[in-house]
């Protein structure tokens, strides 16, 4: 297809429209250098109208690494037998939340993998304990049934990230064989009804993953007007089945950021963690390519090193203060830090 485009026409699109086609993203997803750079230019307008120069950082605390899951890409699946597990305390995790506020953190996120043991009750109790503090909560812990996501929102969870990892329904039942790719879209539907601002996301670069299907997770994530998008490279861990597989591409991935800021011009997109890892300042490119936010890890040092998605991941925030770590290397961007609790700025109802 023929498409001529400055990066202030389609910085343009994305607030009044029309929206990008299905033809147009996969042209820009296959773009070289040069029509990248005027696609990362664009999602850079639309990041500056939206949020000005303001990046939010929000503490993730890892608190178990116990899967029921065996996702094949992932070193906590539960047939990784060489990694030893744990399970934080209610108590650890109040204080890993209360020394994130203490820092200065306004978002505290809690992640784990399916752990039957940390019950939706057990974990609406630290949500509890963790909103005294007066910061919002994420929550990411997979799949729950709709009563267990209006239980934990009741506790005060204000936020929910559930990537859709891929949206194309045969690679995400080969790769995550525990659930459907109807399952994830349903339980999406139902964090968005119960109030939740909603994260989805996928991977980039999984193996027998096409552009054509990167071009649909962009969509999906679009039609459903997540308030929030994870998007990062798949990295491969020795460990599980994908083992030898390529990692992804660290500048299709920024493709993918970057569209997906055009296609949600509101929304909360994070620099991930992955894309650092993948390459050497990934995080400060991807803040330059649409992205608004940071996820720095304040996981308790003798637990992250097991908390092994891929590896690199423990090593990603060595710092002892994360906040006044990012604070330091933002200014450097031009960038400042979020004072508020960061919601997504999009009008309620608006699309
Ligand atoms: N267990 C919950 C779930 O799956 O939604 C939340 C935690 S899960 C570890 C968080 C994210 O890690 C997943 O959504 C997936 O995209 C990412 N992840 C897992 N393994 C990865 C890998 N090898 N490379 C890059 N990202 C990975
Ligand atoms: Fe478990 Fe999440 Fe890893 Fe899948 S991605 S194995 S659900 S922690």
């Amino acid at each position: 297809m023929e498409f001529c485009f400055t990066a202030e026409e389609l910085a343009k699109r994305a607030f009044s429209g029309p929206p990008l086609t299905r033809e147009e993203i996969l042209y820009l997803l296959r773009a070289g250098e040069e029509e990248a750079e005027i696609l990362f230019k664009a999602a850079d307008l639309v990041r500056a109208q939206v949020f000005g120069p303001v990046v939010h950082l929000r503490a993730i605390i890892e608190f178990s690494n116990f899967c029921r899951n065996n996702c094949l890409y992932c070193g906590l699946r539960r047939e990784n037998r060489r990694l030893p597990r744990y399970r934080m305390s209610a108590r650890e995790v109040v204080q890993a939340a209360e020394e994130a506020a203490s820092q200065g953190f306004k978002t505290v996120v809690l992640q784990s993998g399916e752990d039957p043991c940390w019950t939706p009750e057990r974990l609406a109790e630290v949500v509890k304990e963790v909103k005294k503090l007066g910061v919002a909560v994420t929550l990411s812990v997979g799949e729950l049934a709709y009563e267990d996501y209006a239980l934990l929102k009741e506790a005060g969870a204000d936020r929910y990230l559930l990537r859709h990892e891929t949206a194309d329904p045969e690679l995400f039942a080969r790769l995550k064989p525990d659930t459907s790719l109807t399952k994830r879209r349903r339980c999406l539907e139902w964090l968005k009804e119960l109030g939740y601002e909603t994260g989805a996301g996928c991977m980039v670069g999984l193996p027998g993953q096409s552009l054509e299907s990167l071009a649909e997770d962009v969509l999906f994530m679009r039609e459903l007007q997540a308030e929030m998008a994870g998007i990062g490279p798949f990295i491969p861990h020795p460990d599980t089945p994908l083992g030898k597989a390529s990692p992804g591409s660290p500048f299709l991935t920024l493709k993918v950021l970057a569209l997906t800021r055009l296609c949600l011009p509101y929304a909360n997109l994070p620099a991930t963690t992955a894309t650092g890892v993948a390459q050497k300042g990934g995080r400060e490119a991807a803040l330059l390519c649409g992205a608004n936010v940071v996820m720095p890890d304040v996981t308790p040092h003798r637990y992250r090193l097991l908390y092994q998605l891929y590896p690199g991941k423990a090593q990603a925030d060595p710092h002892p203060n994360a906040f006044a770590y990012w604070q330091e290397r933002l200014q450097a961007l031009g960038r400042t830090v979020g004072q508020d609790l960061g919601f997504s700025p999009r009008p309620r109802g608006a699309s």
